[in-house]
């Protein structure tokens, strides 16, 4: 059985999970009627499982090479990208003006999730084309904006990020490129940066690189950095690729999965650059793409999530092994104990997962729509925890993928192994997982704890509501909202140094407690009688206690920590 689209449970989700209604009430979204979401998740769904799926095992087979100085796509990915920028997939959101569909990142969400599940390694393309889009939009001067959004939306030229150096990863403060004025409104950009995902291909017309790099008068550190476009081909009079730029793939990287998609070493020998936002303020314009990518990654965690998930029970429901432990099973190894523990927990995690991705997409759509504070504050608050929980997910999600199908998950043939392999790295870029826990202990705590604590009253009283329906499992959401507010206070009082030390446990904690919200949730939507209901009380009286143990690793803060010292680890 091949990827099916979930295009049910996202309309579930939308329905009566995270509230996508009331964006259709706002002015900026009044578009988004219930029609346009339909034919946009059946018509995405369809493209992903006709078009995409087919190229997820030959992009890993046969991955990006370098040509003489050219990268050379996986087999079908041309054509594949093409299905996706034909179909508007690239452009869901962005600005109607410059030819794109205008429509919440919510809806967006639900597409990348489909292409990812399809084929992770060319879903990074288009991935990387969107948060271009939006950097461009909010901070990019408007003789650019008119040059190149038109051509990134409709997907003829695609972008990159260029943040990466040797000695600049998590430190990108420590990056060395740099940036001269040429005396014309434009800048010779030099340096080398590394791990450039799709750096280049052999089926856009241009690549559009946005790179990091310091003006002479840049002071040393992430204030120094001003942020620059600078295209592969430089476009002529007419906007038309014109003179190559003075840039090279130098080579690319061999990696442990993602093969499909090329990871570049890239070279900068004094090519044209344009300034995007003002000198020295390239952080926060970078920033801008990010934060979209950190949601987009984090998607892209869960839509490994949700193939593994479905090729796991393709498989537990063919394989027999023994004799079925229960009445009236369908006699294959789905029905013993373990395996539907393992594939419980995987729709588990992945319903948690989609759910706090797609509420985050909501509070961005709300916040852009309505331009009130608390929905920004809540859109940042969940960005770290949807990308790493949302990775992490996909990870243990697609582990847990190769043990259902026992031996075969070893097996690179039957695809399970491909999906632990491709989404790893989902968890290191975009900011590892340990930075995004850092940034939410942090900078999402500015506020002393403020959305925090606005979160979990909304999570209180969605369990008071359900108490009629079910009292017990409302109960455990419930008390586990008021021991995270607990901790939440408690971290709130905190030195940074001890908030660093439990930042992971600290994440983790909340993704827990958010993930039960939303499935009471849905089994709340169906009277306790639904399909969802069952997942609910597994989730809540299995997984939820887990955060127990998190809560009490967080009150420890940098206890002994330090203890365990080098010298210690190295006996
Ligand atoms: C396949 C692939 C594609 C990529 N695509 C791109 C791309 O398109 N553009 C781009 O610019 N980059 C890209 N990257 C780079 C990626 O973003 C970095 O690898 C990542 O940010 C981590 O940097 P690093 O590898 O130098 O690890 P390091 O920064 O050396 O980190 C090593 C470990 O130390 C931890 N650590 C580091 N600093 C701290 C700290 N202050 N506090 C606590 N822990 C810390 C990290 O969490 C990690 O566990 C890609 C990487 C890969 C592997």
């Amino acid at each position: 059985m091949p990827y099916r689209a979930p295009v049910a449970e996202f309309r579930f989700l939308f329905d009566h999970v995270v509230g996508f209604a009331q964006l259709a009430e706002t002015e900026t979204f009044a578009d988004a009627t219930t029609d346009v979401v339909d034919a946009i998740l059946t018509e995405a769904g369809r493209m992903c499982e006709d078009k995409l799926a087919p190229l997820q095992r030959p992009g890993d087979l046969n991955p990006a090479r370098l040509e003489n100085g050219v990268v050379r796509t996986s087999p079908g990915f041309a054509d594949g990208y093409a299905a996706i920028a034909e179909g508007g997939w690239i452009s869901t959101s962005a600005p109607v003006e410059y030819g794109g569909m205008g429509l919440p990142l919510t809806l967006t969400t639900a597409v990348n999730e489909m292409m990812g599940s399809a084929c992770l390694a060319l879903q990074l393309n288009p991935l990387m084309s969107q948060g271009q889009i939006e950097a461009l939009e909010a901070h990019a001067s408007d003789e650019l904006k008119a040059l190149y959004l038109p051509k990134l939306i409709s997907g003829e030229w695609c972008g990159t990020m260029n943040l990466t150096e040797p000695q600049a990863g998590s430190d990108v403060g420590a990056l060395r490129s740099k940036a001269e004025p040429n005396g014309d409104g434009t800048y010779a950009i030099s340096g080398q940066k590394i791990y450039i995902s799709w750096g280049d291909n052999d089926f856009t017309g241009n690549v559009c690189h946005l790179v990091l790099a310091r003006l002479p008068d840049g002071v040393p550190g992430t204030k120094g950095i001003s942020l620059f476009l600078v295209p592969k081909y430089i476009p002529d009079a007419e906007g038309n690729p014109g003179k190559a730029n003075d840039l090279r793939v130098v080579s690319l990287e061999h990696k442990m999965g993602l093969h499909g998609s090329p990871t570049c070493v890239m070279e900068y020998s004094g090519a044209t650059g344009w300034l995007v936002g003002p000198e020295h303020g390239g952080m926060a314009a970078m920033f801008t793409m990010m934060n979209n990518a950190r949601l987009g990654v984090g998607v892209q965690g869960l839509s490994v999530a949700e193939a593994a998930t479905q090729k796991a029970l393709e498989y537990a429901l063919e394989r027999t092994q023994g004799r079925s432990p229960i009445q009236n099973g369908t006699g294959t190894i789905a029905d013993h104990a373990d395996v539907r523990r393992m594939l419980a927990t995987m729709k588990a995690e992945t319903f948690a997962a989609r759910a706090i991705a797609l509420s985050n997409a909501i509070a961005i759509d709300m916040a852009n729509a309505t331009g009130e504070a608390d929905w920004k504050t809540r859109a940042a608050f969940l960005t770290p925890i949807t990308k790493a929980y949302g990775t992490d997910t996909g990870v243990t999600v697609a582990e847990l993928g190769v043990q259902v199908h026992g031996g075969m998950g070893y097996i690179e043939e039957t695809g399970a192994a491909q999906y632990y392999r491709d989404v790893r790295v989902t968890a290191i870029y975009e900011g590892t997982n340990g930075i995004q826990a850092m940034d939410l202990v942090g900078r999402k705590m500015m506020d002393g704890g403020e959305c925090a604590y606005r979160l979990l009253d909304e999570i209180q009283s969605c369990a008071e509501e359900s108490r009629g329906v079910m009292a017990d499992l409302a109960q455990e959401v419930w008390d586990a909202a008021e021991n995270l507010r607990e901790t939440t206070e408690w971290l709130a009082g905190q030195e940074m140094s001890e908030r660093f030390a439990v930042a992971v446990p600290f994440l983790k904690a909340w993704a827990r407690v958010l993930g039960a919200h939303y499935l009471l949730r849905a089994a709340f939507a169906e009277d306790g009688a639904g399909d969802h209901s069952p997942l609910a009380a597994f989730h809540i009286r299995r997984l939820l206690p887990e955060h127990k143990g998190l809560c009490a690793h967080v009150r420890q803060g940098s206890t002994g920590l330090y203890d365990v010292t080098t010298e210690a680890l190295a006996v």
